[in-house]
């Protein structure tokens, strides 16, 4: 009995949480699509992935291990992070 009533728990939890919303359509550094849910009525990309969020006060420096751009955010006039920055600014 306890089992039935685990089942159906678990299938409703599913239903409520696929309603109206739908995963990212990012790809991950792993080569598979990104699962964090978003609501496709606002955006299709999670808070990692959109690029309107990723790329605000990021760092322009080009990271020497990857040959990719810095992740970091920086605040910074310069547009870079203090790895990125010269020493003597
Ligand atoms: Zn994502
Ligand atoms: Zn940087």
């Amino acid at each position: 009995m306890r089992n039935k009533f685990l089942i159906i728990g678990l299938a409703m939890g599913s239903i409520a949480f696929g309603q109206s919303d739908s995963t990212c359509v990012a790809i991950t550094t792993k080569n598979i699509s990104c699962k964090i849910k978003v609501n496709v009525d606002i955006t299709n990309y999670c808070h990692h992935h959109n690029p309107d969020l990723v790329n605000v006060n990021r760092c322009n420096g080009i990271s020497k291990s990857t040959n990719e751009q810095c992740k970091l955010k920086t605040k910074h006039e310069s547009g870079l992070c203090h790895h990125h920055r010269p020493k003597n600014d």
